[in-house]
């Protein structure tokens, strides 16, 4: 059957905290794109973003240019933007030189970002999972001394596309480290999309008896299906934090054609069904994703934007 207007869910009651959304797409979900989105289309597309309501937007990294060309134009970006009161915007940095950029561009706030695998962490970052720390610390020192907030990013927290199995142990471990820099909040990431349900109990058993679970956040790709089973579980234990990337932008570097980040459509029609706030207006935020999608090389893989799709395609009103 065929609706006019977009499905919304039904709401059943499951908490009453409101859910945060990280929305990574201009940054996680665009630097694993195959196309060099222009400038203005991105500038466009994190306004859009910002007016959807999303509170917490990762816009770019101050990355060297031959590393991640998709985002060689960090500086562009934030000077284009129309920054929305209420909306923080964050930048990824890998170095002192980095933040310098950053800072110089008005960013007040940062994520530096480890992993849980030594041997990701030398072909990712080309540094031992010990050095990344180290730079780190002068990184978030200065950073913090800036005023700017930090966040810490742990990927392969979930297993390691070289390596397999991360055990919980160190994901406590690092996870200390980069909260003894001073970082705010720790993602813990599923970089490559393996965590299912059962490991995310049971990590979280062993993680939030060691940390406030409103101090982490928990980032979790859909490579094989799992990742909205996953936030599920991570609500039971006070998880509040989710990244997701809108439009389920950026495919999985480690599974060519699998998908990559959760779709934060995918992601808001969910807690919103579960009675949780998110500050998002669905229909908006599947517009922004939709108007973005000529710049890119394929269709967008988020459910939630394909049901939308249909129903405005079926919708007499919208064929005219
Ligand atoms: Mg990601």
């Amino acid at each position: 059957m065929w609706t006019s207007v977009p499905w919304m869910p039904k709401t059943v009651e499951n908490g009453s905290d409101p859910v945060t959304i990280v929305e990574v797409g201009p940054r996680d979900g665009l630097q694993n794109e195959a196309a060099l989105v222009r400038v203005a289309d991105k500038i466009a597309f994190i306004d859009r973003l910002s007016a959807a309501g999303c509170g917490r937007i990762e816009v770019s990294a101050f990355v060297s240019h031959k590393w991640i060309p998709q985002l060689a134009d960090a500086e562009e970006v934030f000077a284009g933007i129309t920054p929305r009161p209420g909306t923080r915007y964050s930048a990824l940095v890998p170095n002192l030189r980095g933040l310098e950029r950053a800072i110089a561009s008005g960013v007040t706030e940062v994520a530096i970002f480890a992993a849980a695998s030594e041997t990701f962490s030398r072909k990712n970052i080309n540094q031992t999972i010990g050095e990344s720390i180290r730079t780190y610390e002068d990184v978030t020192r200065a950073a913090r001394a800036a005023g700017l907030r930090v966040r810490g990013y742990l990927s392969t927290s979930f297993g390691c596309p070289f390596e397999g199995d991360v055990p919980v142990e160190r994901v406590i471990d690092l996870t200390r480290q980069l909260f003894e820099l001073g970082v705010f909040e720790v993602a813990i990431s599923d970089t490559i999309g393996v965590a299912h349900p059962g490991q995310v109990r049971s990590m979280l058993d062993q993680v939030t008896a060691q940390f406030a679970p409103r101090t982490l956040a928990l980032h979790f790709h859909d490579t094989r299906g799992t990742a909205l089973a996953n936030v599920l579980a991570s609500l039971d234990y006070g998880i509040t934090t989710f990244d997701s990337s809108a439009g389920g932008l950026g495919g999985c570097p480690y599974a060519p054609g699998a998908a990559g980040n959760l779709a934060t459509e995918d992601l808001v029609y969910m807690l919103h069904g579960l009675g949780r706030q998110t500050g998002i207006d669905l229909n908006a935020l599947a517009g922004a994703s939709l108007a973005l999608e000529p710049a890119l090389t394929h269709r967008l893989p988020s459910r939630f934007v394909n049901a939308f799709r249909s129903h405005r395609v079926a919708s007499p009103p919208d064929r005219g």
